[in-house]
């Protein structure tokens, strides 16, 4: 309520969490930076798309996140330095959806760097520690505690047991606010991931009833959360909006969080478009043309919805091209 006409001051309390918050992202964000573009140093040919990809991705989050933090503002000195090496992000941040969260694009580089489950789940678990990155989960007894790190705790492991020298994965969106999940989950569907996946996300997304995928039984697919008490990842269960969308046994309730959050998503749908046993072998309910036409429609008309409410990007033409490609 206002006193005397002057707006209420916040209590230090939530203005010290509100000052935390923003100082976890920007750190967090110039930390990963910093960590890739040491990578980059070492292996310039292989990294190069994958260093402009995490600056473009960490830069969109930082500018949707309420504090509309800019490049310049996770950067700082350090600006002109990285600007010069990838200029494109900068250009694009604001006009162009990223494809993938920063932590997906990480365990890209980490499966390049260091190739079999095992080594990238231990060097993720040293990377975690190296870059200082905070407990991402709220305490129990403190809701406001949610700190927006840049990392996904759970990851997810996928492959073919007929081919098992082909491992896929996978991180959960990793995004704190709803607004970000969003439209990283609907940007997802219409631009990133396979066809299949898309369909069985948005069709639990738009319809009473979704239309699963069942994967033939040779699948293998296993989760990980990282604990953060004893520093490794320890397997997890399926979610059950894992277990109605894919099919996958032994679902349990958990959190909730929206359809095509989890980490089984993105691992099932690289497994799909490079798995051709998987592809041929896959059964989805009612699946049409059509009906996909029109989900993504949907799905499009939804993310240009929650794209408009954010003041950061209330400059841009909606006809503009949103979709890196
Ligand atoms: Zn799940």
């Amino acid at each position: 309520m206002a006193v005397d006409g002057k707006k209420r001051q916040m209590p230090p309390g939530l203005m010290k969490i509100k000052e935390l918050n923003k100082e976890n992202l920007k750190t967090c964000g110039l930390q990963l930076i910093c960590h890739v573009t040491q990578e980059f140093k070492k292996e310039q040919n292989k990294l190069r798309t994958y260093v402009t990809e995490i600056l473009h991705s960490i830069f969109f989050l930082a500018i949707i996140h309420k504090d509309r933090l800019t490049p310049e503002d996770i950067l700082s000195a350090q600006t002109e330095i990285v600007r010069q090496e990838f200029p494109e992000p900068f250009r694009n941040y604001k006009s162009h959806l990223p494809k993938r969260t920063p932590f997906s694009i990480l365990l890209d580089i980490m499966q390049l760097t260091f190739g079999t489950k095992e080594n990238i789940m231990k060097e993720l678990c040293s990377l975690m520690k190296k870059l200082k990155f905070p407990y991402p989960l709220h305490k129990p007894a403190n809701k406001n505690q949610r700190y927006y790190t840049l990392e996904s705790t759970v990851i997810c492991v996928c492959s073919n047991s007929l081919n098992t020298s082909q491992e896929y994965f996978g991180a959960s969106l990793g995004c704190r606010t709803e607004n970000a999940k969003s439209i990283m989950i609907y940007s997802s569907c219409i631009n990133t991931w396979h066809e299949y996946v898309s369909y069985a996300v948005m069709s639990f997304e738009h319809q009473t009833e979704g239309d699963s995928l069942q994967f033939h039984e040779s699948m293998q697919c296993q989760a990980y959360i990282r604990d953060w008490k004893d520093n490794i990842y320890k397997e997890r269960q399926p979610c059950m909006n894992c277990t109605r969308l894919f099919s996958l046994p032994k679902g349990t309730e958990q959190e909730h969080y929206p359809y095509g959050n989890c980490a089984e998503t993105e691992c099932l749908s690289k497994l799909l478009f490079n798995d051709q046993f998987m592809l041929e072998n896959i059964k989805i309910r009612n699946y049409t043309t059509d009906k996909m036409n029109m989900l993504k429609h949907r799905t499009r008309e939804r993310l240009l919805g929650k794209l408009a409410s954010i003041p950061s990007l209330s400059n841009l033409n909606k006809d503009d091209l949103w979709f890196n490609t």
